[in-house]
């Protein structure tokens, strides 16, 4: 297939390139391309060294997997839209769809400015791989005393803007956590008792469940978790309700 090279329809060449590939023709042009004598990619604005068919890594890996090359990819940096005060920052999947976004202080984008950004699949905002790893609440704040975390206060990890992020100890984040998923009830600390038929109220606090009580209405049982949120947790909890 890759043998069957062809321009790709949404080629897009400099006016430079255009003129010198017809100048030499297109069979000495293709040559000196397989020879690697035409140094950088053929696509507008892309620098990268050529890898193959005259384009580069990014734009040859791109072509082949059939994604347009003018299209956002993981490769490319996020697009960022500056409104006043905060800026967005747009994350894209791997197919180079717009999926989401983030929000900063537009004072912190030269911190995060030069790196590509993309969601994790805990909806963290990540960059890099591995031990390389950065996530970008913890760029924002920068050094984190041993034994703290940063929570994002409304439980948002997309809310990246400085007002939404504290410094907690380790066990006062965990009490934060987002509803688990394998609950059978749209409220947190709230399951269906499925022999007693009714709804369990519980709510977890250092790795013990304590019931709060069954309910037959799933909302009370709701209320009952937030009641013990509150005294437990204070602040720090998650409630099923505002306040
Ligand atoms: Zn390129």
């Amino acid at each position: 297939m890759i043998d069957d090279y062809k321009f790709p329809p949404d080629y897009l060449e400099t006016e430079q390139t255009r003129k010198l590939r017809e100048g030499l023709g297109e069979e000495l042009w293709q040559k000196l391309e397989k020879l690697e004598m035409i140094k950088t990619c053929k696509i507008i604005g892309c620098n990268n060294k050529i890898i193959a068919r005259g384009l580069c890594g990014k734009h040859y890996e791109r072509w082949r997997s059939g994604i347009p090359l003018n299209k956002h990819t993981r490769w490319d940096k996020n697009e960022i839209i500056i409104e006043n005060s905060r800026a967005k920052i747009i994350l894209y999947n791997l197919c180079g769809n717009e999926v989401n976004f983030t929000i900063i202080d537009t004072k912190n984008i030269n911190l995060i400015k030069n790196r590509k950004w993309c969601l994790t699949h805990h909806n963290y905002v990540a960059s890099g791989t591995g031990k390389h790893k950065v996530y970008l609440h913890r760029l924002i704040i920068g050094h984190i005393p041993q034994g703290k975390e940063i929570d994002h206060i409304d439980g948002n990890p997309l809310n990246n803007l400085e007002s939404n992020l504290r410094l907690v100890i380790h066990s006062q984040n965990m009490k934060n956590q987002k509803m688990r998923k394998n609950t059978s009830s749209k409220y947190k600390g709230v399951s269906w008792d499925k022999e007693r038929k009714k709804w369990q109220a519980y709510i977890g606090s250092n790795n013990k469940k304590l019931n709060l009580g069954r309910f037959d209405s799933e909302k009370n049982a709701a209320l009952a978790y937030d009641k013990a949120s509150m005294k437990y947790f204070g602040n720090f909890g998650k409630p099923n309700f505002a306040v």
